[in-house]
């Protein structure tokens, strides 16, 4: 994981959710339901239909953010301060990003290990 990632511009959610379907994508479109690896353009921004079964899988989905309680610019904030510097306190998140300690702190939590486990922002 190399955090100049997290120091392009994460600005608006639509540039968050490019990023995540860059990374989630990567090697390539493969349906989670039938496995075809053909797709068209989803309802929601840079999400994906199926072809073949018309499922559709959105940007975050399997993701670590995911029914995240951020949104996904302050989200992707947070990454950035963490990568910046990973001992940051909680309370400094909360500050700076003015969202709850608590919330903050769970959300580091899960980054970490997600990062730990599997190298990148997915959870599968
Ligand atoms: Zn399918």
């Amino acid at each position: 994981m190399n955090l100049s990632h997290f120091q392009s511009d994460f600005s608006s959610e639509e540039k968050c959710l490019e990023y995540l379907a860059g990374q989630k994508w990567e090697k390539g479109y493969k349906c989670r339901k039938c496995g075809h690896t053909n797709f068209c353009k989803g309802k929601k921004p840079f999400s994906r239909r199926c072809t073949r079964c018309k499922a559709e899988e959105s940007a975050t989905a399997h993701t670590l953010f995911h029914g995240c309680r951020f949104s996904l610019t302050s989200a992707f904030e947070l990454m950035y301060l963490v990568c910046k510097r990973p001992d940051i306190s909680s309370y400094e998140l909360s500050r700076l990003l003015e969202t709850r300690q608590m919330t903050c702190w769970k959300f580091k939590k899960k980054l970490m290990e997600c990062l730990e486990e599997n190298g990148s922002l997915m959870l599968d």
